[in-house]
Formats: C-alpha cells, sequence, structure tokens
C-alpha cells in the first residue's frame, strides 16, 4: 500500500486545523487548546493518527464504513466512473447509468413495495425531501392540512433545518429557531432512562400509546406522518423494548399515517438484515438512507419510496431536488459497496455470528461496577454509565461530564469509542472479526477500569439526588 507521507509535523497541521477549521458539534475555541487528532489512513477496522498510533475504529467513521477502510475496489470505481462521466444531473429530461442502476438495486433490496428512490447526498437532506414529500402527497390527495409529522425528543435525523427540527434533539433546537413549525415531538422508548418501576414491554406499548394520543388531540386529518430510527443511534444506541414496533405499526395504520423509517443507520446491514425495518417486521412508506450506503467512501443518500407514494408525488412536478442528486461517482461507488456487502454475505455474517457474538461479549459488560445496562441488537452497542447499579441512577455531575472522561479513557486505550450523554456506544465496522470484538472489549474494560478509579479520585461516584 502507497503510504502518503509527506505532510507537515502534527503540531503544523493543528495550528492550521485550528485556525480555519470550524469543526462540526464541537466547541472550536476549546479543541483549538489541545488541538484535533489528525487521522491520515487507514485500513480494515484501524485507523492511523499523523503521530503513528493505530486505533480500532469502533464507531466505523460516524457509523458508516460498513464494509470497512481500504477497499480499493471502491477508488477504482470512482475513478472509472469521474473518467468516464464525472457528473451529470437528472433534473431535465435525461438520467445516467450509475444513477438508474442504484435505483434499480436499491429497489431490489428493499422490502416490499419501496420501489422507488430520490437521491440526496446525506441523511439530512434526504430528510428534508420526505417532509416536502409527505406533504406534498396529502396535498396532492386533497387534504393540504394533513402536514404535522411527529417524531420523538433524543432523536436523530440530521443536522439541516428541516431534519434538525424532526430530530428530537434540545441542545440542537435551542440554536437557530427549531423546530421548524408543524413538527412535534413525544417520548422515546428509552426504559432504562425513563422506564422507572414499570415493566419494559408494558413501558414499550406506552411510548408506542403517545403517537396514538398525539394523533387523537391533533386530529387525525392534520397528521402526514410519523418518523423515527428503527433503534435510535445518535441518542445513544436505545434499544426499543420489543412491544413498541408492533404497536406503532398498529397505530400508524389504522390512523392513516405515512410511517417514515430513517434507515440511515440501521440500514446496510447495521443489525443484521438489509434494513432495520426487516428486523422489526414493519413495512414504512419511505425509509431514509445514507451513511452505510457507500459504506462513507462518498457523500450519497436518498429516500426510498413506496408505489402508492411515488404515484401520487409523480402525477404532477415535484419542485425539489439537489444538484448532487444521485451524483454518478457517488452512486458508482454506492453500487460497488453493495457488490461487496452482497458477495461476501456481509449482512448475513452480522446475522448469524458477529452479531450473536458481540451479543455475548458485550453483556458480560454488564459485570463492570460502572454498567447499569449493556445491550446490542446486531453491531450497534451501547452501555449505560451509572455510580448506582440497583436504581440505575444517573450521575450527580452534569450529564456527560462522567462520559466524557470515559471516552477519554477510550482513546487513551487507542479504542474509538463515542458518548452520548453518560452512555457509551459502539457502531464497529460490519467486517469486524471475533478477534477484533475481543479486543474491543478488552479496552473498552481497560478504559472502565480506569474511569471508574477517576471518579474515586475525584468524587465523582455519586448519584443525583
Ligand atoms: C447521520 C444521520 C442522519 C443525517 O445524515 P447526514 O448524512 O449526516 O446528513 C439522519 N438520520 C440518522 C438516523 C442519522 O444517524
Amino acid at each position: 500500500m502507497s503510504v502518503i507521507t509527506n505532510y507537515p509535523p502534527t503540531a503544523e497541521l493543528q495550528a492550521l486545523d485550528a485556525a480555519h477549521h470550524m469543526h462540526p458539534f464541537t466547541a472550536n475555541a476549546e479543541l483549538a487548546q489541545k488541538g484535533a487528532r489528525i487521522i491520515v489512513r487507514a485500513d480494515g477496522v484501524r485507523l492511523t493518527d499523523s503521530d503513528g498510533a493505530e486505533m480500532i475504529d469502533a464507531m466505523a467513521g460516524l457509523w458508516c464504513v460498513n464494509i470497512g477502510y481500504g477497499r480499493h475496489e471502491l477508488a477504482e470505481a470512482a475513478a472509472r466512473q469521474m473518467r468516464e462521466l464525472p457528473y451529470y444531473n437528472t433534473f431535465f429530461q435525461t438520467s445516467h447509468v450509475p444513477a438508474l442502476q442504484l435505483a434499480a438495486k436499491l429497489a431490489e433490496l428493499a422490502p416490499g413495495d419501496l420501489n422507488h428512490v430520490f437521491f440526496a447526498a446525506g441523511g439530512s437532506e434526504a430528510n428534508d425531501t420526505n417532509i416536502r414529500m409527505v406533504r406534498h402527497y396529502w396535498a396532492r390527495k386533497g387534504q393540504p392540512e394533513k402536514r404535522v409529522i411527529i417524531s420523538r425528543r433524543n432523536a436523530y435525523h440530521g443536522s439541516s433545518m428541516g431534519s434538525a427540527s424532526l430530530g428530537g434533539m434540545a441542545g440542537m433546537h435551542a440554536q437557530g429557531g427549531m423546530p421548524i413549525p408543524d413538527i412535534v415531538h413525544i417520548d422515546q422508548p428509552n426504559w432504562y432512562a425513563e422506564g422507572g418501576d414499570s415493566d419494559p414491554q408494558e413501558f414499550g406499548i406506552a411510548r408506542a400509546r403517545q403517537l396514538e394520543a398525539k394523533i387523537a388531540e391533533l386530529g387525525a386529518d392534520k397528521v402526514a406522518a410519523f418518523i423515527a430510527e428503527p433503534v435510535q443511534g445518535a441518542g445513544g444506541v436505545i434499544v426499543p423494548p420489543e412491544s413498541y414496533w408492533p404497536e406503532i405499526k398498529r397505530i400508524c395504520a389504522e390512523h392513516d399515517i405515512l410511517l417514515i423509517a430513517d434507515e440511515v443507520i440501521c440500514g446496510f446491514g447495521r443489525i443484521g438484515h438489509w434494513f432495520g425495518s426487516q428486523s422489526y417486521d414493519i413495512q414504512p412508506h419511505i425509509m431514509t438512507i445514507a451513511k452505510g450506503l457507500s459504506s462513507g467512501y462518498a457523500p450519497i443518500g436518498g429516500s426510498i419510496v413506496c408505489d402508492e407514494v411515488a404515484e401520487v408525488i409523480g402525477g404532477g412536478e415535484f419542485n425539489h431536488g439537489y444538484t448532487y442528486s444521485g451524483h454518478p461517482v457517488a452512486a458508482a461507488v454506492a453500487l460497488e459497496n453493495l457488490r461487496i456487502l452482497e458477495e461476501e454475505k456481509i449482512v448475513q455474517r452480522v446475522h448469524d455470528d458477529t452479531g450473536p457474538y458481540l451479543t455475548e461479549a458485550w453483556a458480560r459488560l454488564a459485570d463492570h461496577p460502572l454498567v447499569g445496562e449493556a445491550v446490542n441488537r446486531g453491531l450497534m452497542a451501547s452501555i449505560a454509565l451509572t455510580p448506582d447499579k440497583a436504581r440505575r441512577a444517573p450521575f450527580a455531575a452534569p450529564v456527560g461530564t462522567v462520559g466524557l472522561i470515559a471516552r477519554e479513557r477510550c482513546f487513551a486505550n487507542n479504542l474509538v469509542m463515542r458518548h452520548v450523554g453518560d452512555r457509551m456506544i459502539i457502531s464497529p465496522p460490519l467486517i469486524i472479526s471475533r478477534d477484533d470484538i475481543d479486543e474491543v472489549i478488552l479496552r473498552a474494560t481497560r478504559a472502565l477500569d480506569e474511569t471508574l478509579e477517576t471518579l474515586h479520585q475525584r468524587n465523582l461516584m455519586t448519584a443525583a439526588a
């Protein structure tokens, strides 16, 4: 493998980064003080930084590098397409081979009558498409007032005005005037944090019935759609009780509400099927896709749309589209990625082998004195940190204080694991081996031991009142 080594020393790179680069979801002044870690290359599940340190990337970048790093086939596909046709649009009665082939391939993979694809450059754009599409759908059916979209608190659906409004992140809504009108939120099915003494399955039903109550409050003639991730990702890998999705399915059907499954993380094998909807036996009207679609090798996302919605939308001009909708290079890369996922039976491996293996290995983390629960679905997993396991109590320190300490201990142990508040999460490349899963658990355990020591030293092992 050719290695690029002609970059300046780390300190110089960090100084340039601090002077000119505004990082997403980052307090930039604070980062400038300590300097960003500069990642220079990667292979398989491992990253290398500019000082030569090697880390296991248990987050697959940002939940996206499903086939792992270093697959030259994707580089070849991109180069081939760039030489042949680097760009063309699909707005004005033209099409091109990568976009149409990718749409056809996705229609084949997606369940039921999800046969039509509207492309975007990522998940946020795709969810913005969904907002406009479901409202336009009902308008074309003579119900323009059926326009409210119901989502959930602590959901993540992207960072544009529309998609962040769909999301239920309080910290995001606090900046820039969100949510936009006619998007409302119900509670998440997070039994660990919010279930108290209730039975988890009863709690799942109760949380689903908040949807029914919200529809009743607003009137079904005002509600266009409900959107949810099959398993919440950025919210902290919150696995819903098994009772939740069947009840949601019933409610959407009974009240004539469109169901949008945001598959940006769950899609493309993450939880053991091609789509999370299949894992939960749901048949949404629209699925949002991005991330694993190209394994992050090129920016591409989209909405996979059912026959009925596509037919209604297609009956007139939908005044919507992005310059890079179905970008030929990104589409060619995605096609190659899907070919590899399929030919190497990677989704099946998650379902039959590495998923169950992680379930067993991950569950052992629950024995650690800091861990209140350890859960996973396929190859996404989380642990909740707590000072009091029996009560599932949160820490007295501000939310995220302990999570950040734990994340830094993971980094120090050359493990990339993220914290969401005081939950620690992983979502490794789907090609991770059993040996590397063992290595992740080993390093995570070491990081938890060190975190516990730090918490004792700093008097942070106290529960909130
Ligand atoms: C990441 C993510 C998005 C946003 O995708 P971008 O490509 O970052 O715009 C939307 N939904 C979910 C569930 C995500 O995890």
